[in-house]
């Protein structure tokens, strides 16, 4: 029988993450999640007649990867959806929360979230799972807790799918285990930093430190805006581990996210800088304690990573006026983010005064770097092609290119809608 691969999503853009695997008579797809617009509208992946889908698979649980799943739960659909345990329940976060967000501009509501989650069923690190014709096993892709590399072995060889993946180890995650993926026909791989590499981690944590202790030392706040999944227990932990002499205000979903994980401390490189995080610094309640935060010196980790709404934006309006304080980002901000608008021109929006405080940022990305997604290319047996997704088309083209200089695997970069035969 022929199998193909067919591109739902995420061709030469960043997330909307799909991947249809499958045969003319079945199918599985590996994620279904979203992005946004210019004036953020959800963009959803394309779809496939449902009867011939037996299943999804999901990588984790950012809304990119997981944010479409509630449409195959519509009406009599009851379509089934893998993943690790962790994932499973970060996924119904993120649901609940897109919903309350974006409601009117979604295709589901709460009845599809709940059947998703009914129908999503945990799966181990390692563990095979048989899916109609297909076997599929996941492996700790380092991305953010429960992330995971996805291989699909059918008659016709294997598929990995690298998800979001990372290599470096760090507060939270142990490097992906691309060791275990071994062979491998094809692999869909992100390319979210296809052009760059990031900078040593341990030198970008030990400046960042040392940069927030001067400012509070001199008197100042220092504000971290940062997404509630994952970039905030990472800077938690990296406080915690230092034993940061000075308030930490923690406010936004990070509460509820920091004791999941604290559920699952298998799949975190390092809980117990979680829970010194959790069990010492503080957690803002409400607005009595959002009134108070900001006015002592100290650090604030809050959401949005990019100051598109959140606390974030109240503490950014209350510290952004003097020059004692500082704005320490720690995401990259996405075009056409009020984070990408201050670093280009030094204010908020149009209307907003020049900031006076102190602004910066840190690379503590979550995602490969250039030479790093090399080696994952390398590190598969009997590999003939490498498929880039979920990047911009000048970091899949520059990656396309080091690939090919490299090694001797074909490389294609697909555009949506694109089937590749196996
Ligand atoms: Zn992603
Ligand atoms: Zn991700």
């Amino acid at each position: 029988m022929n199998y193909f691969l067919k591109i739902l999503g995420g061709g030469r853009e960043v997330g909307r993450s799909a991947i249809e695997v499958g045969n003319s008579d079945s199918s599985i797809i590996l994620d279904y999640g979203v992005n946004f617009d210019e004036k953020d509208n959800p963009n959803f992946p394309l779809q496939e007649v449902p009867n011939r889908v037996k299943g999804f698979v999901v990588s984790h649980a950012h809304l990119d990867h997981v944010g479409a799943l509630p449409i195959y739960q519509i009406g009599s659909l009851n379509t089934k959806v893998y993943g690790t345990v962790a994932t499973r329940i970060i996924t119904e976060v993120m649901l609940k929360d897109f919903l309350k967000l974006s409601g009117s501009k979604i295709p589901y509501e709460w009845v599809e979230v709940r059947k998703t989650m009914d129908n999503f069923m945990a799966i181990g690190y390692g563990e095979e799972t048989e899916i109609d014709s297909m076997k599929v096993s996941l492996y700790n892709a380092g991305h953010i807790p429960g992330s995971s590399i996805i291989k699909v072995s059918s008659e016709k060889g294997a598929v990995a799918f690298t998800g979001d993946i990372n290599l470096t180890e760090t507060k939270l995650m142990k490097p992906a285990e691309i060791e275990s993926i071994g062979n491998a026909n094809v692999l869909v791989m992100e390319s979210t930093y296809g052009k760059f590499n990031h900078p040593n981690r341990k030198v970008v944590e030990n400046e960042f430190y040392e940069k927030v202790l001067e400012v509070v030392e001199s008197g100042g706040t220092v504000l971290v805006p940062a997404f509630s999944l994952a970039r905030s227990q990472e800077v938690l932990s990296v406080l915690a581990e230092r034993d940061f002499p000075y308030p930490v205000y923690y406010d936004g979903m990070s509460r509820e996210i920091t004791e999941i994980m604290l559920g699952f401390r298998e799949f975190l490189n390092k809980p117990d800088l979680l829970k010194k995080a959790y069990d010492n610094f503080n957690y803002v309640k409400g607005w009595e304690d959002r009134h108070r935060a900001w006015k002592e010196r100290g650090v604030i980790v809050a959401s949005a990573g990019m100051l598109k709404g959140g606390p974030a934006v109240y503490y950014f309006k209350k510290l952004s006026e003097s020059s004692k304080n500082a704005i320490f980002l720690v995401s990259y901000q996405a075009i056409n983010t009020p984070g990408r608008r201050l670093l280009e021109m030094g204010k908020f929006d149009e209307y907003s005064g020049l900031l006076k405080a102190r602004l910066e940022i840190f690379d503590f990305s979550s995602h490969a770097g250039r030479r790093q997604l090399l080696e994952i290319v390398k590190s598969i047996k009997g590999l003939e092609k490498a498929v880039l997704v979920h990047g911009s088309p000048d970091n899949e083209t520059s990656l396309a290119d080091l690939i090919k200089q490299e090694t001797g695997v074909e490389v294609i970069i697909p555009e949506n809608g694109q089937e590749i035969s196996l």
